[in-house]
Formats: structure tokens, C-alpha cells, sequence
């Protein structure tokens, strides 16, 4: 269906680390959920910048925002000097974000990516306790720096880079076992039994929902027995969302459907909304024990980003009416993926909200519909350890129209490859 065969990046390919494979079009410009290439063809997005991109493409009034601000000749970079776009962040993320929700946290800007935000959240939680091992889970991914790939479960991502690497071990997620775990009742055992030999952590890490670890979302009871069992142990809580946050899953923050207060929140992707860079982590007033410069970098004052932040806050978390049309639309997604799994035997709808998928039984069909939907014209990606679930993040403001016609090239895609 007439995409192009070659491009510049074929043809360097020995000099280009060209991450993406998957996707050969050359791309240009991009509105809402559709990327155009040179080629002339467009694609519907249901990437979304790997939940980057969760207001869409260039959002008109977040892109106004910006050009308002660089045309009056705004500062762009601050490090982490004051200035006064970084405090109307700050006071608009308070008044919109965190007070209507009761929550009482420290910003600090750790760096201008999701994996900045984990290390400085390890690191942190490592100072406070003076404690060093962090408990993590099968199938996580928290980012690529050492502190955040040794608390990752992929081992393709990470024994590359030579073990161990920190201090730290996997337990079962929710679903690990299919549901089977007496949630946390062994883990309370070994922490109380001083017999057991087993060192108290200084944290554990957590994402509601796996992002790229094959979108198991935890049950809410499941996080609150984690949440309880931390809190008895005196071991922080670091909830990771930087994907599954900035309304992804229904909620500003993927953690508030069960109703926890995590004591470290990590937040990215999403925040600037905008895909320029940037990163929060959000930490409990009292865990703010940092000496001055103890973590710091260059790129913590991206002034842009708190621009389009602070006018996507506005835009958008004013008021319930986004959250109430992305929970409707997320409805209507996962409907459109269960029609499609439910004619496979097997296969099954995993995730929640805006980051949902299909898992089939045979792991390679899901490589497979992705590709076929690329002719087509979707761009949707896998998530799991063996690629094997289909991974659906569309923009939260998606249109209905826009949502099933990317269902019914899924729909169409499987049938191809699947029958
Ligand atoms: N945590 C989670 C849950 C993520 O999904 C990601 C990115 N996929 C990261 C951390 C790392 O973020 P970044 O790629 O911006 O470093």
C-alpha cells in the first residue's frame, strides 16, 4: 500500500544507531493523533511518544503557549536557578494537582527524563533509610541508568550491562502467578521473622500499571496491602508513573483509584505535555534530606516545558470534563479490544484506561498485527518481555472516530495474520 521502500536512514544504516525498526516512514509533521511522512502518507498514533504524548501532537493550546513565550523572548534554560515560569508551574501544579487531592509533596526537578526521576528516588530513599537494597517486581522497567535498570526485570535490557548491578530483587507482581499470591503475607513473614535473615529494603518500587513490562495493571487491593505492608516496615513506597501517570489510567496519578499515598512518586513522559523533556519527583515534605547539590544536572530548568506543563494543567485539569471524556474513550477502547479478543482463543485484554492491550497465546502474533496495522496506517507497539502483548496508549484526547477506526485496523490486522 505504497509506503516507501528506502530511506536516508537505510541507507546509513551502518553509521546511524537507527533505534527505529519497526517503522521505516520518515516523518514530518504531526496534528493530534495523526503523523504525516514524506512520503504523503499519514498515520493514526496510538503510540503517542511512548505516553509522552498524552494531549496529542502539537496541541494548539499548549503550542500557542509556547510560541507566546519564545516570541516574548522567555529564558529557555535556568538549571535550577528561579524563575518566574518555574514558580507558575509549581504554584499551578499545587492548585491543580496536588491540593484538590489532599496530597502534600516536595516537587523536586531530578533531571529531564522518566529515568533521572527513579535514580534520584532510589538514591533518596537509600539516604533516608540508611538502608541499600531495593525490592522491586518480575516484569518492571523503571529506565535505563544503572540505579534504574537494576531494579528492571528485563534481562535482555540488562545483563548486558554486567551483574549485579545495585543492590536489589525482583518479587512477584500482581499477576505473576495468575492471581494465585496470598498478596503480601510471606514477605510480612521474612520482614518480621528476625530469624529469617532477610535484610530489611530500603524501598519498594512499584508502577500501577507495566507500562513495558506487558501491561499487568495491579489490582487496587493489591496496592494497598503494599502500601500497608510498607508503612508497618518502615520501608518507603516509590510509585513509578512516569507512564501510567498524567491521567493515562482515568486519574491524574494511577495510584488514586486505590486510594494510597505512595511516599516517593515519579513522574515524566507526560508532565510537560508537550514531549518536551522533563521530570518530577514527588516526595513526602520529611523525606527532604538532601544537602544542597547533592543531586543535581544540567537540564533541570527547561523553562519551555514548565510552560506547556502549566498550560496543559490549566487546560486540562481545570476541571472533571477531560477526565470524565478520557475515561469514556478508554472505555470505548477496551470494548473495541475485547471484540477482538474475544475471537481468538486465549487471547485477553490487559491494562487499564488509555494503556490497554490484547495478549494473544502465540507471543509472536502481536509483532506481527503491529506490523500489519503499520501498512494499514496505525502506529501501535508491543509491551512485554517477549513482545507478546499488543500495546494500545492513544492519546487521551483522541476522537471516537479517530479511536475506532485504529480498533478496526487492529481488528483487520489480526484477522490477517491470525485469521
Ligand atoms: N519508568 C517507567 C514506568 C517507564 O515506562 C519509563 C520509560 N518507558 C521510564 C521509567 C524511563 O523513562 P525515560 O525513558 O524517560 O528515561
Amino acid at each position: 500500500t505504497g509506503m516507501s521502500s528506502t530511506s536516508i536512514f537505510d541507507e546509513l544504516e551502518s553509521q546511524v544507531r537507527s533505534y527505529c525498526r519497526n517503522w521505516p516512514a520518515t516523518f514530518t509533521t504531526a496534528a493530534g493523533s495523526a503523523m504525516h511522512a514524506e512520503d504523503g502518507r499519514s498515520y493514526l498514533d496510538f503510540f503517542a511518544g511512548a505516553g509522552a504524548l498524552n494531549y496529542g501532537h502539537n496541541h494548539p493550546v499548549l503550542l500557542e503557549a509556547l510560541i507566546e513565550y519564545l516570541r516574548s523572548g522567555g529564558i529557555v534554560h535556568s538549571l535550577d536557578m528561579h524563575t518566574a515560569t518555574k514558580r507558575e508551574f509549581l504554584t499551578t501544579f499545587r492548585d491543580r494537582i496536588l491540593a484538590p487531592r489532599n496530597l502534600d509533596y516536595k516537587v523536586m526537578f531530578p533531571g529531564p527524563t522518566g529515568t533521572n526521576t527513579v535514580e534520584s528516588a532510589l538514591k533518596l530513599a537509600r539516604k533516608v533509610t540508611g538502608r541499600q537494597h531495593i525490592l522491586s517486581f518480575t516484569n518492571a522497567f523503571h529506565g535505563m541508568t544503572l540505579g534504574a535498570l537494576s531494579v528492571t526485570g528485563n534481562s535482555m535490557k540488562r545483563n548486558g550491562a554486567g551483574l549485579p548491578l545495585t543492590n536489589s530483587s525482583k518479587i512477584p507482581y500482581d499477576d505473576y502467578f495468575s492471581g494465585a499470591t496470598e498478596d503480601f503475607l510471606w514477605l510480612e513473614r521474612v520482614l518480621s521473622d528476625s530469624g529469617s535473615g532477610v535484610d530489611k529494603p530500603a524501598a519498594i518500587i512499584v508502577e500501577s500499571v507495566q507500562g513495558e513490562g506487558g501491561l499487568s495493571a495491579a489490582r487496587p487491593e493489591w496496592l494497598r496491602a503494599l502500601s500497608e505492608l510498607c508503612r508497618a516496615h518502615e520501608i518507603l513506597l516509590i510509585l513509578d508513573d512516569v507512564q501510567a501517570g498524567c491521567g493515562r489510567t482515568g486519574d491524574f496519578f494511577s495510584f488514586e483509584e486505590a486510594g494510597i499515598t505512595p511516599d516517593i512518586v515519579c513522574l515524566s513522559k507526560s508532565i510537560s505535555g508537550f514531549g518536551l523533556p522533563m521530570a518530577l519527583t514527588l516526595i513526602r515534605p520529611e523525606l527532604d534530606q538532601w544537602e544542597p547539590g547533592e543531586h543535581n544536572g544540567t537540564f533541570r530548568g527547561n523553562n519551555p516545558a514548565f510552560v506547556t506543563a502549566t498550560a496543559a494543567l490549566n487546560h486540562f485539569w481545570s476541571d472533571d470534563v477531560f477526565v470524565e471524556e478520557a475515561r469514556e474513550r478508554g472505555a470505548e477502547l477496551h470494548d473495541g479490544l475485547s471484540r477482538i479478543a474475544n475471537g481468538y482463543e486465549g487471547a485477553i485484554v490487559k491494562g487499564r484506561g488509555f494503556l490497554t492491550g490484547i495478549k494473544f497465546p502465540d507471543t509472536t502474533a502481536a509483532s506481527k498485527i503491529a506490523a500489519a496495522s503499520y501498512q494499514r496506517g496505525l502506529l501501535v507497539e508491543t509491551s512485554g518481555p517477549e513482545d507478546e502483548v499488543l500495546k494500545t496508549m492513544p492519546a487521551l484526547t483522541i476522537s471516537s472516530d479517530e479511536l475506532r477506526s485504529g480498533v478496526d485496523i487492529i481488528a483487520a490486522a489480526a484477522t490477517e495474520v491470525l485469521g
